[in-house]
């Protein structure tokens, strides 16, 4: 599994690469940069929270 961002839907609330830098970062124009694509278990949880707390809609899990 690996998180994807859209950007064309981020607004670049912050939830995602505040609440989980061990997931994300944020790019030099504010937006999310996957910084961990090895999902472990532990990973993975926080991936799917991170992609139901986004306001946007904007975070998915791709297999
Ligand atoms: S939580 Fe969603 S809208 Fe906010 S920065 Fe992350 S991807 Fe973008």
């Amino acid at each position: 599994m690996k998180v994807l961002v859209d950007k064309e839907k981020c607004f670049m609330s912050g939830e995602c690469y505040y609440n989980h830098p061990e997931l994300f970062r944020m790019d030099d124009d504010g937006y999310p940069e996957v910084i961990e694509n090895r999902l472990d278990q532990d990973l993975l949880r926080h991936a799917e929270e991170a992609v139901q707390v986004c306001p946007a809609g904007a975070l998915k899990l791709e297999k």
